[in-house]
C-alpha cells in the first residue's frame, strides 16, 4: 500500500482537474497557477540562493530568519529602525541559545544563528546584495505596498522578492513591483522554527523558475513546500478561519461551549491531523458513509452542506474509498500496513500528549 498520503495520486481520472493531480516529472507544476515562461533567460541567481534579507523581524519575520541561518544561508533582517531590529537581533541569538539548551533546536544551533544571523541599520542595506528577500512586515496592503516598493528598489534586478502574507492575494501585492516575475508569497506558518509546513503562492506572472529556486531554499531548511494557487486566504487560512466560523456558530447557537468544543476537535478528528489530511480521512472511513453524512447535514443545514459533487462522482462510479475502489488520494488494496501505521501514530500521540501534560493556561 503506497503510504504517500499527503500527495494527490493521479487515481481518479474525471474527479480531479489536471491542475490538482501529482505532476509525472518532480516538477510538481500545476496548470492554472503560475504560468510558465518558457524560452525567458533567468537570471542565474536562481540557480544558487545564498544571501537572505528578512524585512519585518517580528514574530513571523524573526522566526523565518532563524530558521534560514539554522540552514547556513547568511541572513540580514532589518525592522522599522535601527534599534528595534538590533533588538530583535539579540532576542533571536538568546531564543536560540534558549531553545538549544532545552534540546528544541539541534546541537549546534545557536552557534549557526550567532554566525550567519546579522542586523542591518536600513531597508536599502539590509537587500542591496540579497538573492532573496522575505517580507513579514504587517497584514495591511497600505504597509506591505510600499515597503514592497521599497524592497525592490534597493534590491538587485535578479532578487527574488517574497510575501508572507497570511490571507492577501500575492497578485494584488505584485501591483506594487515593475518585476513582478520574480515575486511570490512565501508563507511559513506560526512558529516558524517548529512548523514544518510552507505554502508556496505565485500569481499569474510569477516565473517558474523562480518557484523553483524557492522550493530549493525550503526544502535545505528541512521544511515541506506545497503549490497553492493564488486565492486569498490560500489554503491553511481559507480552512482555519472555516473551521474557526464554525466553531463559533456552534457557540452562538448553544450547541456547546468554547471549551468544549476545543476537547471535541482536539480529542477526536483533530487527533487525525498530524498523520492525515481530510481527503485521506475521507478515504479511510468510506466515501459512501460521508455521503450519506452529507445527506443528514443537508437537510438540516441547507445547500452549504450537502455532498460535494466531486464526493458524489467519485461514490457514483464505485470508489468508496480505501474499502474499494480508492478514494481521493489513497488508492484501494491491503489495509494492514495502513492500519498499523495509523494505530502506532495515535499511540505515540498519546503518549507524547501524557508526557506533556496538558497546555498552561
Ligand atoms: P509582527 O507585528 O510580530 O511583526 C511585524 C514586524 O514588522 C514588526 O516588528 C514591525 O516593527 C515591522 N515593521 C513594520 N513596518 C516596517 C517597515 N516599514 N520596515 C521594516 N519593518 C517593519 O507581525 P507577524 O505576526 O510577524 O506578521 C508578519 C506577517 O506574517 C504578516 O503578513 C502576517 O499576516 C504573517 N503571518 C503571521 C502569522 C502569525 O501567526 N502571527 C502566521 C503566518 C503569517
Amino acid at each position: 500500500m503506497d503510504h504517500n498520503l499527503g500527495v494527490l495520486d493521479p487515481v481518479i481520472p474525471g474527479i480531479f482537474p489536471e491542475s490538482l493531480r501529482r505532476h509525472p516529472t518532480p516538477l510538481r507544476v500545476m496548470p492554472g497557477a503560475p504560468a510558465s515562461t518558457a524560452g525567458k533567460v533567468v537570471p542565474s541567481v536562481t540557480d544558487h540562493i545564498q544571501h537572505v534579507a528578512v524585512v519585518g523581524a517580528g514574530y513571523m519575520g524573526g522566526g523565518i530568519a532563524q530558521v534560514l541561518a539554522m540552514a547556513g544561508f547568511d541572513v540580514v533582517i532589518v525592522d522599522a529602525d535601527s534599534a528595534a531590529t538590533r533588538r530583535h537581533l539579540d532576542r533571536l541569538r538568546r531564543e536560540a541559545e534558549d531553545f538549544e539548551a532545552q534540546g528544541l533546536f539541534d546541537a549546534g544551533s545557536a552557534d549557526l544563528v550567532r554566525a550567519n544571523l546579522r542586523a542591518a541599520d536600513s531597508l536599502p542595506e539590509a537587500v542591496a546584495e540579497a538573492d532573496l528577500i522575505e517580507e513579514a512586515v504587517l497584514e495591511q496592503p497600505e504597509i506591505k505596498g510600499p515597503v514592497l516598493k521599497s524592497i525592490e528598489a534597493a534590491a538587485r534586478p535578479e532578487a527574488i522578492i517574497g510575501s508572507n502574507t497570511s490571507t492577501l492575494p500575492i497578485g494584488d501585492l505584485a501591483a506594487n513591483l515593475t518585476r513582478a516575475e520574480r515575486f511570490l508569497g512565501i508563507h511559513f506558518s506560526n512558529p516558524a522554527p517548529f512548523i514544518p509546513g510552507v505554502e508556496l503562492i505565485a500569481h499569474t506572472a510569477t516565473d517558474e523558475a523562480v518557484v523553483q529556486a524557492v522550493e530549493t531554499v525550503v526544502a535545505r531548511t528541512g521544511k515541506l513546500s506545497a503549490r497553492v494557487n493564488d486565492k486569498a486566504g490560500f489554503v491553511l487560512n481559507r480552512l482555519q478561519y472555516v473551521l474557526l466560523k464554525e466553531a463559533i456558530n456552534l457557540v452562538e447557537e448553544g450547541v456547546a461551549t468554547a471549551e468544549d468544543i476545543d476537547i471535541v476537535v482536539r480529542t477526536t478528528f483533530g487527533y487525525r491531523l498530524p498523520f492525515f489530511g481530510p481527503f485521506a480521512i475521507a478515504d479511510m472511513a468510506g466515501l459512501d458513509v460521508y455521503q450519506d453524512c452529507f445527506r443528514t447535514l443537508e437537510d438540516h443545514y441547507g445547500e452549504r452542506l450537502a455532498a460535494p459533487a466531486m464526493l458524489t462522482e467519485l461514490v457514483d462510479t464505485g470508489r468508496y474509498g480505501v474499502k474499494q475502489g480508492g478514494g481521493f488520494v489513497i488508492p484501494a488494496g491491503d489495509q494492514a500496513r495502513l492500519i498499523e501505521y495509523r494505530n502506532a501514530a495515535y499511540a505515540k500521540l498519546g503518549q507524547l500528549l501524557r508526557d506533556l501534560g496538558p497546555a498552561p493556561r
